[in-house]
């Protein structure tokens, strides 16, 4: 029999697994806690005694993800990585350094089925999804890259999070856990496009994690064209979706906005989207858009953003600019796993 891979069980799984070897539960926290402090020996997990660190050894190991590729900004030290994956699958992520710490932005599957016109991630469609072992190894390789605990994560790297609803679900569990990244759920933010029953569910985890809606327009219109999903779910059910998660979890949705030249960026879809989400408890992220190889959109001037902004700020409705980050390694989010995967 081959080799169990500790990375990806959870901690029940564990106890099971160290029960099995007739051993005591309380090891299982013990290595649950290695592992995600990163160690990948168990020679190196000083409390366990010798006997079980050789019974281990002979049948379990901890993987970890490769760097594949890394590109470091000389501006402000935001960090792009490509990780290779066991399958020879490749995955981007991003670090992004700030005051508090630094932030981790993590991929939820290998491409994305969306389609979404405007983004990189979905040419080629999804691959596969990422196991929840495989969403917790990108923060782990970044932290130890780094030498630094990440103080948040984002869920917002290539793949839509919601259509790998129960892997997140244990993604976010080990994220939070005190034994493992023990990051509070308010410093974890999962991004979707807008898969509405999903959001209902994650309305009733009691998890009171950030939720950031990628909108990009103010009508079904303009949606239909940017974002397919639309056509499944429309804006007015979406935003009723997005009232009863405001509802249930008492937390402000985030709603992001990429500007588009010419497509999103008018005086009457600023006012459009003002009325849309008049007595929301929301935020509206605005986002210079990241061009990509081969397509036509175009990002807005730095003036018809920041009209934008006011019109958005004089309707009451609070906005911010996203800041970019990393700009001399911009390349946009999915294109670096196109021009490098070979599957
Ligand atoms: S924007 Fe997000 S949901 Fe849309 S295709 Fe890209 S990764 Fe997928």
């Amino acid at each position: 029999m081959g080799k169990i891979d500790l990375k990806g069980c959870t901690l029940t799984q564990l106890q099971d697994y160290l029960k099995e070897l007739g051993e005591p539960a309380f090891r299982a926290k013990q290595i649950f806690k290695w592992i995600y402090k990163g160690y990948t020996q168990f020679e190196q997990m000083t409390d366990l005694p010798k006997g079980l660190v050789k019974k281990l050894k002979s049948s379990a190991y901890i993987s970890m993800i490769d760097i594949y590729k890394k590109y470091e900004s000389d501006l402000d030290g935001t960090v792009k990585y490509v990780f290779s994956l066991k399958d020879k699958n490749i995955v981007e992520s991003v670090k992004m350094k700030y005051s508090f710490g630094i932030t981790a932005c993590i991929s939820s599957q290998v491409g994305c089925p969306m389609g979404c016109a405007f983004c990189a991630s979905t040419i080629g469609g999804v691959v596969r999804n990422l196991s929840w072992g495989e969403m917790a190894d990108q923060v782990l390789a970044i932290e130890k890259d780094s030498n630094q605990k990440a103080r948040r994560v984002v869920i917002m790297g290539s793949g839509e999070p919601l259509l790998n609803y129960d892997e997140l679900i244990n993604f976010l569990k080990v994220l939070n856990s005190p034994l493992a990244f023990n990051i509070g759920y308010r410093r974890i933010t999962v991004s979707t496009c807008g898969i509405i029953p999903e959001i209902i569910n994650l309305s009733k985890e009691n998890m009171p994690i950030n939720l950031a809606v990628s909108l990009h327009a103010p009508n079904n219109d303009i949606r239909n064209v940017l974002m397919p999903i639309n056509k499944r779910y429309p804006i007015l059910q979406l935003l009723d979706a997005c009232k009863y998660y405001i509802i249930n979890t008492k937390r402000r949705i985030t709603f992001e906005y990429a500007l588009i030249d010419r497509i999103n960026d008018s005086e009457e879809c600023a006012q459009e989207l003002s009325e849309l989400l008049k007595n929301l408890l929301c935020h509206v992220n605005l986002i210079p858009l990241n061009p990509v190889d081969g397509n036509k959109f175009n990002r807005s001037n730095p003036s018809q953003v920041r009209k934008f902004e006011r019109i958005l700020l004089n309707n009451g409705i609070s906005t911010t600019v996203r800041r970019e980050m990393g700009s001399d390694i911009e390349a946009a989010c999915g294109q670096l796993r196109r021009s490098l995967s070979t599957r």
